[in-house]
């Protein structure tokens, strides 16, 4: 008998009738752990419908009131954020200390929308004509939709969930069906700490529920991240059904090291980085450029600091690495590796075959070297422990490459030269940028998102332009006639 993991609607758990289950895996075991329920049309209405009625309340709710559930919430998911990191840890394989982390960096996010007061302020011009005040406030929108992806149930709901309550809407989250359990601990919390019944509710499924949030009516906006192909459909459908839409997607981040770099750095971060999390992560790194002519030394340092790293269980604190996240990306990526393979690069380290116990969806770190743009483990995001390095001649070669390519979510430069990072912070076409930092995520006073094919809308996620995405302004134009001059008692006593 396996957990069922059912819908959270209207401040409690609500089943419904599930025609359609999805299957919950223990990547490190391979074991099913789980069913979830999948929404049907049925279960999409009962959703938005208990958000479009805890509406009016939570919007009415003051400032401070919202601001306090906020706290509240910041302190459960401290207090309880060992429980949270061993729940990502069982569903979605990454180890105990990277789920840790992902919960730290939503802790960020919530402490940022516990600021709601002082971002909340709008305008005021005082006697802008004779008489007369003009002054913005910024409303919320009402219903939003939140799609996440596998690869952070916890922080990347936790972009979107704080700030769109922050600014007065109700959220209906659409998790990941890889790994949905992470998403209704997080709205248990936000009961706990006194969230209306209705203000979050979570729906889980596929295509069929994030089809029925894009199309319905009383869904006003939707923040999606996930993949490039999915991120336009959501973006094109949910515009075309007349909603505020910011759609990230999927990434293919390049480290350049130019020849003054610490390579000793370089080579530890190009491991974390395209290891961490098992490459899922949509800033990990997935190409290093190496500028000649220090190519080589920089590969063999990857390779010596690549054969120490431990993948095991991610609940065992000894790995450093876990499993993918199902059987059918285990075989996606490995099948990138017999692309590789195929196509010419040298592989210097070869992850398939890695012996693990249990059945679990593992493959180790692997290591491609002069990978060349025309090759498919160039051009797709793979999403799995496979590091590619490719050659440059020269930084202009370098950054040609990075420009060239249609993703532009995160990228970097290792160099001890600050005008060279200067100017590449300048010249490059990507969303975020790490000078000897490999992934650059922005803290959460910043807003995260990438350029091209990484995000489809106008708002980056969370930070100022999160508060930005959740709310319009109104802009009210006043005059007050003074009748006592017209000799009128207006029935308080007056100072002049
Ligand atoms: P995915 O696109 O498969 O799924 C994302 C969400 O879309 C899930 O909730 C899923 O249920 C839903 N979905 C899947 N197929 C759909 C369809 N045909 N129609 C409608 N909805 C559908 O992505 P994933 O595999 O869960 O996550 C990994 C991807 O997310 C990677 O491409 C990664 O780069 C990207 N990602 C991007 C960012 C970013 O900030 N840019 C952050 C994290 C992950």
């Amino acid at each position: 008998m396996t957990d069922r993991i059912s819908h959270w609607i209207d401040g409690k758990p609500f089943s419904g009738t599930p025609a359609r289950t999805g299957e919950v895996f223990d990547p490190a075991t391979g074991q099913v752990r789980a069913h979830v329920d999948f929404a049907g049309d049925a279960e999409v209405e009962a959703a938005v419908a208990a958000a479009k009625a805890a509406l009016p309340g939570w919007r009415g709710t003051s400032l401070a009131g919202r601001t306090r559930v906020l706290f509240a919430f910041r302190e459960l998911l401290s207090a309880r954020k060992h429980e949270l990191a061993k729940i990502i840890t069982s569903e979605h394989g990454k180890v105990e200390s990277d789920a840790a982390g992902e919960i730290a960096r939503a802790i960020e996010n919530v402490e940022f929308a516990c600021g709601a007061a002082q971002l909340l302020k709008g305008g005021f011009s005082e006697n802008a004509s004779t008489g007369v005040d003009v002054y913005s406030i910024a409303q919320p929108l009402g219903v939003v939709g939140v799609i996440s992806p596998f690869n952070f149930p916890a922080m990347v709901p936790l972009w979107f969930v704080p700030n769109a309550l922050a600014c007065g809407n109700t959220v209906v989250l659409k998790p990941s069906e890889k790994d949905p359990s992470a998403a209704v601990f997080i709205a248990e919390l936000f009961a706990e700490a006194g969230l209306p019944a209705g203000a979050l509710n979570v729906l889980h499924g596929d295509k069929v529920a994030v089809d029925g949030l894009l199309t319905h009516a009383d869904v006003k906006a939707i923040s999606f991240v996930g993949s490039t192909p999915i991120a336009r459909y959501v973006y094109e459908t949910g515009t075309r059904h007349g909603k505020r839409v910011q759609a990230l997607g999927g990434a293919k981040n390049h480290m350049v090291v130019l020849p003054d770099a610490d390579l000793d750095l370089a080579a530890d971060a190009a491991v974390s980085a395209g290891f961490g999390s098992a490459g899922e992560r949509c800033m990990a790194v997935s190409v290093v450029v190496a500028v000649d002519p220090i190519g080589d030394e920089l590969v063999r340092k990857i390779t010596q600091r690549m054969s120490v790293l431990r993948v095991g269980d991610g609940r065992d604190p000894e790995s450093e690495m876990g499993p993918l996240v199902t059987k059918a990306h285990h075989a996606r990526v490995s099948s990138y590796v017999d692309a590789g393979v195929g196509e010419g690069a040298s592989l210097v380290v070869d992850g398939r075959g890695i012996e693990v116990a249990g059945d679990g969806f593992w493959l180790g770190p692997t290591l491609f070297d002069h990978v060349r743009p025309s090759m498919s483990i160039y051009t797709d995001e793979i999403f799995g422990p496979v590091l590619s390095v490719a050659r440059a001649a020269s930084y202009d070669e370098a950054l040609e490459l990075i420009n060239a390519n249609p993703y532009g979510n995160g990228t970097a430069i290792f160099t001890g030269d600050g005008a060279a990072a200067r100017k590449f912070q300048n010249e490059v076409e990507v969303g975020m940028v790490g000078v000897n930092v490999p992934i650059p995520v922005p803290v959460g006073y910043y807003s995260f998102g990438g350029w091209k094919d990484s995000l489809f809308g106008d708002s980056h996620a969370y930070g100022p332009e999160g508060f930005h995405f959740f709310t319009r302004t109104k802009v009210v134009t006043s005059r007050w006639p003074d009748r006592s001059h017209a000799g009128v008692n207006l029935g308080f006593p007056r100072n002049s």
